[in-house]
């Protein structure tokens, strides 16, 4: 079932209106702007794209990475349903799995049934317990030649947080958003960013494509099913995966790196731990 609705994902990621040569030149982008706020995204997304593409001469690899479950141990989805929905729910993920709403719309929809009070809702951020050596990773990352950016299906409102407390300041490919108490977390999708895709917010894999054109080396890190096509795009000695998507590519029979926290990663390219030693390769 999952394998099913993973091609249906990528087929219907070759038809997104928003694939195309601008998305993959990284150019372009709705360029709408509603409000001001969506204005001063604008211009900080626009600050970002010229940051990096200055930072794409000064590193010649760059680490792309899943958020959620990756560089955290635990996903806020996870965290959240549990605890904060409202009851009698339809099922999303059902409508999703029969591929009658994006994933997008399955994530937005249910995180719009959260009921608490956001400061409640901004103690589940704790709980995510980040990689406790963040900061330092991506700065023995970036000695080494190794630029970050986050790319993630999930939402800024708990993304942007977690790495201002850890101190790092990296590009984040993400859906913004806002708490309502009404609302709940209100998801929208990144519509000025050039990987913007009605499928899962991000366009993850269109992200890894754009950076395959600038950089020597590309490498990506995830754990779950909106990475695997963005996992495959990378070579084997580069893919890193935990959870679903390890599962996915040994059944696969494709080649990856097994972490088990984000720091193993770093460490491995950064060439301050062990290699292949640590490796796992789909059997
Ligand atoms: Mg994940």
């Amino acid at each position: 079932m999952k394998q099913q609705r993973a091609e249906v994902t990528d087929m219907r990621r070759l038809r997104s209106p928003y694939l195309n040569v601008s998305t993959l030149l990284g150019v372009g982008g709705s360029g709408r702007c509603r409000d001001r706020s969506r204005n001063r995204r604008s211009r900080v997304n626009a600050r970002e794209t010229r940051v990096a593409s200055k930072l794409a001469i000064a590193y010649d690899s760059i680490l792309i990475t899943d958020f959620d479950g990756t560089v955290t141990r635990n996903d806020f989805y996870a965290l959240v349903v549990p605890r904060f929905l409202e009851d009698g729910l339809p099922d999303y993920w059902g409508r999703y799995f029969a591929g009658e709403i994006t994933h997008f719309e399955a994530m937005r929809s249910i995180f719009s049934h959260i009921r608490t009070d956001e400061e409640t809702l901004r103690a589940v951020i704790g709980e995510m317990e980040p990689e406790p050596e963040l900061a330092a990773c991506v700065e023995a990352l970036r000695r080494a030649g190794w630029d970050v950016e986050i790319v993630s299906a999930g939402c800024r409102w708990y993304i942007d947080p977690i790495l201002e407390a850890a101190g790092v300041n990296v590009r984040v490919h993400a859906c913004p958003g806002r708490f309502d108490p009404e609302r709940g977390l209100v998801m929208e999708l990144p519509e000025d960013s050039p990987y913007a895709s009605r499928e899962t917010g991000i366009e993850k894999a269109a992200v890894v494509r754009d950076a395959l054109g600038r950089y020597r080396r590309v490498a990506f890190a995830g754990d779950g099913l909106p990475d695997l096509e963005a996992a495959l795009l990378v070579e084997p000695g580069l893919r890193f995966a935990r959870g679903w998507l390890a599962k996915e590519l040994g059944r696969r029979g494709e080649g990856f790196r097994r972490f088990g926290r984000w720091a193993e990663v770093a460490r491995a390219l950064a060439g301050e731990g062990p290699q292949s030693e640590d490796s796992d390769r789909a059997k």
